[in-house]
């Protein structure tokens, strides 16, 4: 029977999904709406309007539809790279010698290098229904601003992407990966806009932050005609196109009748994981099925084991709506040394309300261990991992080792977001003894609470 299981499980284009699956239909607790920092009320459509584009402002609002159809022309352009393969991680379950069965989706098959692809050219797509000329948006580590400059060539529409100054610096080579696909990438904080003006004279010097680019891309959005800012995680509607990736996984574990005891996923701002675990949670949430899902987030920018259920804005220059999440303070800017993505200072509002309500669990993990197990899972599996996916790997590992202890042979299920060709300087500092293990202190935590706003 073990046998039986290959290597990869692959779907036939026939059994890729038609619709994604909108996880809040089947929450009895919605996650709190998006409030209009100016006036405390909930945002509504036409408040949104200005920023986002229509159809996505419909999908963000909607918490009762539980099927979305994937138009057509999207799930041809999916078809050029997914479905994605569910591994067996044969190897690596032999290397730990554990009894624990090892399963990881990889989603770093495409140019892009990670999941974010697979919300790009739904946004894009919508964007271009509209009639828009562009989009502008912020990237961090550089994925989803690749992810969306694909996107966006292949709909023909213009691509301004504020990349995190850290990011600009230490990945030169995302940056042309951008600009091959026609994508215009400029370091955050910038001179260019007002926003990128106030919080330069605030932090000279500062390496940047997501937020800070957030606030410059929706400044540049919003001053511009034809132009509406896109968000490559913690919106609902990334959630949702994401939920392509737990669709997949659930129909090929399906195929071979195995059920995961455990889903682990790493969390920046939630969109991988709430993808995976969407129709799993969904049966849990339906009180249909069981599983133990754990968020894996880095312990310099630790959202959900070290901060607080409350509402918050997204972005550093406080100009977009507020959240209630699982926060750090947007004031909150993570040490420069740490490694690529994960740096979010919040959470998805959806996830944030499941881990509130007890469905999720969370760990947070220092990143030198993170890069070991980065390398063991490289030397075995092959494939080079993103810094942010092995996170995941780290606590897959970690709970492997557990069931070597007990005997136990758990079903584990993993996502393995991304590759980490362009994080070379990372692994560098590892294997150079140069990377440590910033984690913020109590102190520094409670100064950034301080400056929540106060929302009813
Ligand atoms: C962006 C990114 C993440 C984290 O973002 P989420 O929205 O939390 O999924 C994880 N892994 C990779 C490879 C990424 O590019």
């Amino acid at each position: 029977m073990e046998n039986k299981i290959p290597y990869k499980i692959y779907l036939e284009e026939n059994e890729m999904p038609q619709a994604w699956y909108n996880l809040r239909a089947d929450m009895k607790n919605k996650p709190a709406p998006l409030v209009n920092p100016g006036t405390g009320q909930p945002m509504t459509a036409a408040d949104l309007a200005p920023v986002f584009c229509d159809e996505l402002i419909a999908q963000e609002l909607d918490e009762t539809t539980p099927y979305i159809e994937i138009p057509q022309e999207i799930r041809d352009f999916y078809k050029m790279y997914r479905p994605s393969p569910l591994v067996r991680a044969y190897c690596l379950e032999e290397k730990l010698g554990t009894p624990a069965k090892i399963y990881y989706k990889f989603e770093g098959n495409n140019t892009s290098g990670s999941h974010k692809l697979n919300s790009a050219i739904a946004q894009a797509y919508y964007a271009k229904k509209q009639g828009l000329k562009g989009v502008t948006t912020e990237t961090g580590a550089g994925q989803w601003g690749t992810a969306l400059s694909m996107a966006c060539s292949y709909f023909d529409l213009d691509c301004k992407v504020y990349m995190v100054k850290v990011s600009y610096e230490q990945k030169p080579f995302r940056r042309e990966v951008m600009r091959t696909y026609g994508a215009s990438v400029t370091p955050s904080p910038s001179m260019e806009t007002q926003v990128g003006q106030k919080i330069l004279a605030e932090h000279p010097g500062t390496t940047g932050s997501l937020g800070c680019a957030i606030s410059e891309a929706v400044e540049v959005a919003t001053t511009n005609e034809g132009y509406r800012y896109v968000l490559g995680s913690v919106l609902n509607q990334v959630l949702l196109h994401q939920s392509v990736i737990g669709l997949e996984t659930k129909a090929a574990l399906d195929k071979y009748g195995i059920k995961p005891d455990m889903i682990i996923g790493c969390a920046g701002g939630g969109s991988n994981l709430g993808g995976l675990i969407a129709p799993f949670m969904g049966e849990k949430l339906r009180g249909e099925a069981d599983y133990q899902i754990i968020a894996v987030e880095p312990a310099s920018c630790p959202s959900f084991t070290r901060g607080v259920f409350a509402y918050d804005f997204c972005d550093t220059g406080m100009i977009c709506p507020l959240a209630k999440m699982y926060t750090l303070g947007s004031g909150f800017i993570p040490a420069p040394n740490h490694a690529g993505g994960l740096r979010f200072h919040g959470m998805s509002t959806t996830l944030s309300q499941l881990y509130h309500d007890g469905f999720m669990e969370a760990r947070a993990v220092p990143q030198t261990e993170v890069f070991a197990a980065a390398e063991q899972f490289a030397r075995v599996e092959g494939i080079l991992p993103a810094p942010e996916s092995s996170h995941a790997i780290k606590v897959a590992i970690d709970e492997a080792l557990k069931c070597k202890e007990t005997g136990e042979e758990k079903t584990i299920v993993f996502g393995l977001t991304g590759t980490g060709y362009f994080d070379m300087v990372a692994y560098e500092k590892y294997h150079d003894g140069k990377m440590d293990d910033y984690i913020p202190t109590d102190e520094e935590l409670q100064a950034s609470f301080a400056k929540l706003p106060k929302v009813e």
